[in-house]
């Protein structure tokens, strides 16, 4: 089971918008473009808002259905581990092994020692096509990616074989990701660490490191540019590098868990994956929701209450919702408005102030991330707010739709 070269992973939390999700896709597909969309979905989202795995399949199908799409599409299993997985097994077709937890966790020193063996021939100066200088490998830079990543690398065999056996090999894709850690991988730990999963057997279809710089939900990137650049580029030459070395599925690409709305790196990922004809994941738009919350605004009358109410119960929860996501968000409290001040807002000042268009006067990031980490608050509402989804779909479909098709796909496809 392959991605087409190029995939989109959505997330959906209230599983209310798959139809607008897919009209983007479909209508950047419309363009020449063959991309497969993605519909993720995280265990911890599934807790919070108390839906199941087998919710995101229906959604997934009915909205493929409705559509009458013809291209390949999957579910997402995201972040799972072997405590997690049980309930994803029958219903995805794609599995993000998440492994960071277990980077660094101590392995046997036999076991570094043979990894480091096996590399020998690498040790030097190595160079990759297309890198301009050569990779600097020594036995102890082996050494210390050995005893950081093994382990890791050792868990992600675990997962696959337990999927192997219960799914059959090649029918589903794999993913491995590392991404949710402080400090980034670089193309080197990269290298090596595709080789571990390589001889373990892992088929790993799309990786997902952690990049330079800081990936803040819903909001743009934060760090240098060029270092992202002269990373990702690098990153991409290394797999292509990996893939012939160690016997890595030909397909193996990057996936770029992107926290949502990194634009100012869109054009900088779409010029080197053009450059060297390689393919990417992207996952994004778990903004989805924060589109809901927009359309809501926009619809005004008891939609845009409904938006006044989530927010002051963001605001006033505010320390609870952030604390999961403590090392994604930069909240600066002080520029937050109060409940009364919001209260006096038109749908359109409301709508503007939470949906991302930078340079935008009313544009406030940290009115956007609170509301982006507070979905927990619209869950608890239950069917008050599932039947303002329902009664508002028209003008919040159209909101979900023209965020992923004109501030993603056009983005980053050029389009
Ligand atoms: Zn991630």
């Amino acid at each position: 089971m392959k991605l087409a070269k190029f995939s989109i992973g959505m997330g959906d939390r209230f599983a209310h918008q798959g139809v607008a999700q897919l009209r983007a896709i479909v209508k950047a597909n419309s363009f020449g473009l063959d991309i497969s969309p993605v519909w993720n979905k995280s265990n911890r989202e599934h807790i919070y808002v108390h839906s199941k795995p087998e919710d995101v399949r229906k959604e997934a199908d009915a909205a493929v259905a409705a559509l009458g799409f013809k291209g390949k599409y999957f579910v997402d299993a995201d972040h799972i581990n072997l405590t997690t997985v049980a309930p994803f097994v029958e219903t995805a077709d794609f599995f993000t092994l998440d492994v960071a937890a277990f980077i660094g966790k101590p392995s046997a020193e036999a076991d570094v020692k043979a990894f480091v063996a096996s590399c020998s021939k690498y040790i030097g100066d190595l160079v990759i096509p297309g890198i301009e200088k050569p990779l600097h490998v020594s036995a102890g830079l082996l050494e210390e990616i050995a005893s950081k990543f093994l382990t890791a690398t050792q868990q992600a065999s675990e997962i696959y074989q337990y999927l192997a056996e219960r799914k059959g090999v090649g029918n589903f894709v794999t993913e491995v990701s590392m991404d949710e850690v402080e400090s980034p991988q670089t193309p080197v730990y990269l290298l090596f660490i595709l080789k571990m999963l390589a001889d373990k057997g892992v088929p790993a279809q799309t990786i997902a490191p952690k990049f330079t710089g800081r990936f803040n939900k819903g909001v743009d990137y934060r760090g240098d540019l060029q270092q992202f650049a002269k990373e990702f580029e690098e990153d991409v030459l290394v797999i292509d590098f990996a893939v012939k070395e160690f016997g890595l599925p030909e397909e193996l690409k990057l996936s770029v868990h992107s926290g949502s709305d990194k634009f100012s790196i869109y054009p900088i990922m779409a010029d080197i994956i053009r450059k060297h004809d390689k393919g990417l994941h992207l996952k994004t738009a778990g903004t989805t929701w924060l589109e809901e919350v927009i359309g809501l605004a926009v619809a005004g009358g008891d939609g845009l209450e409904l938006a006044k109410k989530i927010y002051a119960n963001s605001l006033n929860r505010s320390e609870e919702l952030c604390a999961p996501y403590a090392d994604v968000i930069d909240i600066d409290t002080a520029q937050l408005p109060t409940v009364e001040e919001v209260k006096d807002w038109s749908g359109e000042k409301f709508a503007n102030t939470l949906r991302h268009i930078p340079g935008h006067p009313d544009y406030n990031s940290n009115f956007r991330q609170l509301i982006h980490v507070a979905y927990k608050v619209a869950a608890e509402l239950g069917d008050e707010y599932y039947d303002m989804l329902k009664k508002y779909s028209d003008v919040i479909g159209n909101c979900v739709e023209e965020n992923i098709y004109d501030r993603h796909l056009k983005r980053l496809f050029n389009l």
